[in-house]
């Protein structure tokens, strides 16, 4: 194993203990929360490094490094997962490697989605995006607007929603970030008992490197963490 390759499993076992500790504290089974490791900031090696280290869900959020990724690392068996803003000329080519959208963002987007899944026939689980923070900058879905959301996209055949995302925003205070995350469980708990293809609402994709402790307190089923992974060697 060379230097950088144990440092990258040492930052992960270190935030899977750190994951652990803050789902025991909350009463909640570790098992119930995923880390997807965020492999944006660095090349196929390390992220292929982070792989074999335990971390088989990785998520990209451009299109275009999400394909040079995918095809370096094909023999990985790897679960992609796409978490940054999709633009709708772009979501053919991810289609066929990606499990899981957490940036639905707007209705378009989810058409133009399902119009593609149908003609692929590769039906595509997906989150919504909503807006948390209140910052302008970001993308998505007003809390106010998923309900109504919903029911535009449980007529679509080849999308399924099962899940919200959020970030917090960039100047919230530890204090807002997690009333932030407490508003985005509130927003999936009060969507049940939504089905879709008798799959529940459940997925709640919120926390990153700076705060993902306080997005597992609040129900966090998914963490997309980054830069703790490979500190020390970016
Ligand atoms: C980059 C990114 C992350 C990971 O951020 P870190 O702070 O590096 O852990 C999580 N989610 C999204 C949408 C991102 O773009």
């Amino acid at each position: 194993m060379t230097e950088t390759a144990r440092k990258i499993a040492d930052n992960l076992h270190r935030v899977m203990e750190r994951v652990e500790k803050a789902a025991s504290a909350a009463g909640r089974d570790p098992e119930s929360v995923k880390v997807i490791g965020v492999t944006k900031y660095v090349d196929p090696d390390l992220a292929g490094m982070l792989f074999h280290a335990g971390c088989h869900r990785l998520g990209e959020n451009r299109p275009q490094v999400l394909l040079e990724k995918v095809t370096a690392l094909a023999e990985l068996k790897a679960e992609w997962h796409f978490i940054g803003h999709l633009q709708r000329n772009k979501v053919k080519k991810i289609l066929p490697h990606v499990s899981l959208i957490h940036s639905l963002d707007s209705l378009r987007l989810a058409e133009s989605v399902n119009r593609l899944a149908s003609e692929q026939a590769l039906p595509i689980d997906a989150l919504l995006e909503v807006n948390i923070s209140g910052d302008e900058a970001k993308h998505g879905f007003l809390p106010q607007q998923i309900p109504g959301v919903l029911t535009a996209i449980h007529k679509l055949s080849h999308v399924r929603v099962t899940g919200l995302m959020g970030m917090a925003g960039l100047k919230s205070t530890a204090k807002e970030v997690r009333g932030q995350f407490c508003r985005l469980r509130e927003l999936r708990d009060s969507l049940q008992p939504t089905v879709q293809d008798g799959v529940p609402i459940t997925e709640l994709s919120m926390g990153m490197s700076g705060d993902f402790e306080l997005a597992i307190a609040e129900g966090a089923t998914m963490v997309r963490i980054g830069s703790v992974l490979f500190e020390g060697v970016l």
